[in-house]
């Protein structure tokens, strides 16, 4: 069965509110579905533990309101390693 990202990582992702204008970019390109509105159309992080640090959220907010912290693999996880064709 396939571990969840947070399994392997550490990344954390902080949203600064008070920037959010909530045009729901970095909703739409998360595609793990990590990040949502809120009723005040601020994003939120809603489901943390799926986030792998990519960092297309924080990229392509325009108001750079998004935050990721690069992670450091966890030394209890082996990072599966994409076969070389
Ligand atoms: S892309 Fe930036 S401004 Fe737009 S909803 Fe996400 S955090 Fe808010
Ligand atoms: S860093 Fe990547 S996986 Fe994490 S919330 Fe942003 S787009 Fe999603």
């Amino acid at each position: 069965m396939a571990k969840p990202a947070n399994y392997f990582y550490d990344s954390k992702i902080h949203i600064i509110t008070q920037w959010c204008k909530g045009c729901g970019i970095c909703t739409l390109l998360c595609k793990n579905n990590v990040l949502t509105l809120d009723s005040r159309k601020k994003a939120v992080v809603a489901n943390p533990a799926a986030c792998t640090a990519c960092g297309h959220c924080e990229n392509h907010c325009p108001d750079i309101a998004i935050r990721v912290s690069r992670p450091a693999a966890k030394s209890n996880a082996r990072i599966p390693v994409a076969p070389v064709s």
